[in-house]
């Protein structure tokens, strides 16, 4: 059926344009060839999703003459992670559609942006300053009174770029550490978990949700997914409609990732829930859902992207995902060998430290 602006879904044989390589870029890949949808991967590096994809261009993301001629061989485009540059977003957008939109990137690229942009929502954030000096960072400190985290404003991910501070701490030496990049200061929230809302929105602003899995993060990464995450159903609800209203406020199609603290039941109701920070992409923390849904985040965002219905996000299984980060995964022979687990591999040659490598999913 056609969408509310008269487009029709893109038929299968159709091809979804890719940018970045990634794990992310892999999975969804697969998810749209079990559809009969081609992808074609764009990317400066060859990556694991260049393994499964029907056509790759390596190439650089401010090369217009290369993103161009990528444009006339797919029919729409997304992209596996946010730092994809705005420029290269608006250049492809301007040729054919481009989901998730340009402005999502804007805002999950800036932290300082992104806290702007969600607490005028009206949806809670920490605390937090825009940092651009050591003088800034100083008289910021004082005025959170409050232990606090110092994050680059910029190409952060994964706990990088990111300097725990307390009130009386030496502010210029964190402020030499940190590379005199542009900051922002936030408050470090005494938070009783971690979840994340995984939200897809399709061409008409219909949304649908999945279940919230509880995360642990170990060194800034994630380590383990959790579904269901124990939380009462009232604050459940209140995390799906804050990821909503980030959605709507972006006109968002695709997959989109919240990332919430729970500050525990003795916090008011309302004041419960803090969004962190967003992903405009699909999100580690919804790999379960390969395993343990009837459809996944990754073939609903390319569900999303395309056109089409969107599929049930409902979950038939309990289920707990942990990331196989660099020499974990050379275990793959017992895993494989363990009744109930689902092994992905990502095809990364060499496991460095710190490197996502694979994930396990057990269903419960
Ligand atoms: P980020 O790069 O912002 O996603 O941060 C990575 C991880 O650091 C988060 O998942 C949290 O575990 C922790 N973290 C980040 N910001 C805060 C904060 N304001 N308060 C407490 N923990 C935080």
């Amino acid at each position: 059926m056609p969408d509310a602006a008269g487009l029709r879904p893109l038929p299968p044989g159709s091809t979804i344009g890719i940018l970045g390589s990634g794990q992310l870029g892999r999975m969804l890949a697969l998810a749209a060839a079990r559809l009969g949808v081609k992808t074609h991967i764009y990317c400066e590096e060859s990556g694991p999703a260049f393994d499964v994809a029907t056509a790759t261009t390596k190439a650089g993301f401010e090369d217009k003459a290369a993103l161009t001629a990528f444009a006339n061989t797919v029919d729409v485009v997304t992209y596996e992670f946010e730092n994809v540059p705005v420029a290269t977003a608006e250049h492809l957008n301007a040729l054919l559609p481009l989901h998730p939109p340009p402005k999502a990137l804007e805002v999950a690229q800036d932290r300082l942006t992104e806290k702007t942009f969600i607490s005028q929502l009206g949806v809670p954030v920490a605390p937090f300053a825009a940092v651009g000096s050591a003088a800034e960072l100083g008289a910021a400190l004082a005025r959170l009174n409050a232990p606090a985290i110092l994050k680059t404003r910029r190409m952060g991910y994964d706990g990088k770029g990111q300097i725990g501070l307390k009130p009386g701490d030496d502010t210029a030496a964190a402020w030499a550490a940190i590379g005199g990049h542009h900051c922002v200061l936030e408050q470090r929230v005494p938070f009783a978990c971690e979840l994340s809302v995984l939200v897809v929105r399709d061409r008409n602003g219909l949304l649908a949700a999945y279940d919230s899995p509880r995360n642990t993060h170990e060194n800034g990464i994630l380590r383990r997914s959790v579904v269901p995450c124990g939380l009462p159903d009232a604050d459940l609800m209140l995390a799906r409609d804050l990821a909503a209203r980030i959605a709507a406020a972006l006109d968002y199609v695709g997959v989109l990732a919240v990332e919430m603290f729970h500050l525990g039941p003795q916090a008011p109701a309302a004041e419960r829930l803090m969004v962190n920070e967003i992903a405009p992409r699909v999100h580690n923390s919804g790999h379960w859902t390969i395993d343990a849904c009837g459809v996944s985040q990754f073939e609903n965002h390319i569900r999303a992207v395309a056109g089409w219905p969107l599929g049930s996000t409902a979950r038939h299984s309990d289920a707990e995902m942990v990331n196989l980060i660099g020499k974990e995964a050379l275990a793959w022979e017992a895993l494989a060998a363990e009744p109930g687990a689902c092994v992905h591999l990502y095809g990364k040659r060499e496991a460095r430290d710190g490197r996502k490598m694979g994930h396990v999913t057990r269903l419960r």
